[in-house]
């Protein structure tokens, strides 16, 4: 079975290690036929004072180059350029010209910040210890993920771990139920695709992202979905994958969607 994963960064943002070669090569060596890079874009000095969050602008060039260089030393696995592009709401202090991502075949959209707090980063993580925190940082991040999921005039091809919130092991009192079907909802409304990200098996978590409730919502919903293995390191870029088809298929999944470097889907039968 041919296996894909849509979810790579590298060195150059600043929090990953290894080079895109060395990512493509470990890639080509367990097999995948499809790897889209998709490092995190340039957040604004504002978010990202350290150069620690996002790749700098300065080194996107080199970023696209880089890429372009793996599609060319592997050409019988297709490389995908991509971006993971933050989702900060009404604190957006970019300005996007028309056309800024057409180069990307895969845009992720992640909801990493809670206005303007980075709610998964572990050096700021004490939020979530205050009382009654986690309710309301879960209420939060449901109502910022439906607007980014359903906001069409946004770039985002594929909504990447879509319960991020769970990552520490924090969940609120309240049932979940209604929130995946909201996000069903919204992510199916603006023609999303999501995305079993296999790296929340190795966080306090313990579980894929999303939840297997979540990720039967999304099927019932008829959004498409794929799979990413967010590798930070080059070892990892094929970690999991399988058990994200599985992941897939016990949600109700029986295909695998991938983009295409043309823009289009194209559809792997689960085996
Ligand atoms: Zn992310
Ligand atoms: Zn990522």
């Amino acid at each position: 079975m041919e296996l894909v994963n849509t979810h790579c960064h590298s060195r150059l943002c600043g929090h990953g290690e290894g080079e895109v070669l060395e990512y493509a090569r470990a890639a080509s060596d367990a097999g995948l036929s499809t790897l889209a890079f998709t490092e995190h874009y340039p957040l604004s000095e504002a978010f990202d004072p350290d150069r620690y969050l996002s790749v700098p602008a300065d080194l996107m060039g080199r970023y696209h180059a880089d890429v372009a260089r793996a599609a060319a030393a592997h050409p019988a696995m297709e490389v995908l350029l991509g971006v993971e592009l933050d989702y900060l709401g009404a604190l957006e202090d970019r300005s996007f010209a028309p056309g800024s991502f057409d180069r990307y075949a895969i845009v992720l959209g992640s909801v990493h910040f809670i206005d303007g707090w980075a709610f998964d980063d572990p050096a700021q993580r004490g939020r979530w210890l205050e009382p009654g925190a986690p309710d309301a940082i879960w209420r939060r991040y449901g109502e910022l993920w439906c607007d980014a999921a359903s906001d069409a005039s946004l770039p985002y091809t594929v909504m990447s771990h879509p319960d991020l919130a769970k990552k520490f092991g924090y969940y609120p009192s309240f049932d979940l139920g209604p929130l995946y079907r909201q996000m069903a909802e919204a992510a199916a409304s603006a023609g999303r695709m999501v995305e079993v990200n296999t790296s929340g098996s190795y966080y306090a978590c313990g579980e894929m992202f999303p939840a297997p409730a979540l990720l039967r919502e999304f099927c019932r919903a008829g959004v498409p979905a794929t799979v990413g293995t967010d590798a930070h390191v080059p070892c990892n870029v094929a970690r999991d994958i399988r058990q994200g088809y599985r992941a897939l298929y016990e949600a109700g999944y029986r295909v695998v969607t991938v983009p295409t470097s043309t823009g289009d889907r194209r559809s792997i039968t689960i085996e």
